[in-house]
């Protein structure tokens, strides 16, 4: 890897930062059933932290996704109602 390549080289945070969110008011991941959820990779894994713990009660905070699919692929359709934000809404993501 050469210099340059290496100085352009950004953290996940700082890339992010780039991002905007035009976030809907209609929730677009759902907990349905929080029993048999893998709770704590679910925590773990969602790397915008959308999942906590109130007492023992999975909370979700559906704001700040950026769409990765991770806790659609830990969970189940009857456990948790994932889909898109509608059209236009959600994460936009900046390239530059
Ligand atoms: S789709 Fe990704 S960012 Fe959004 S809540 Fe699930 S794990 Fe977190």
């Amino acid at each position: 890897m050469s210099q340059q390549s290496r100085l352009k080289q950004l953290k996940l945070e700082e890339l992010l930062q780039r991002d905007v969110w035009d976030v809907d008011e209609d929730r677009h991941i759902e907990v349905l059933n929080q029993e048999g959820l893998p709770i704590k990779a679910l925590i773990i894994l969602c790397p915008m932290g959308c999942y906590s713990m109130a007492g023992d009660k999975l909370l979700m905070s559906y704001e700040g996704c950026v769409e990765c699919g991770t806790c659609r692929v830990l969970s189940s359709p009857d456990k948790i109602r994932w889909s898109y934000p509608r059209s236009g809404r959600g994460i936009q993501y900046r390239y530059t």
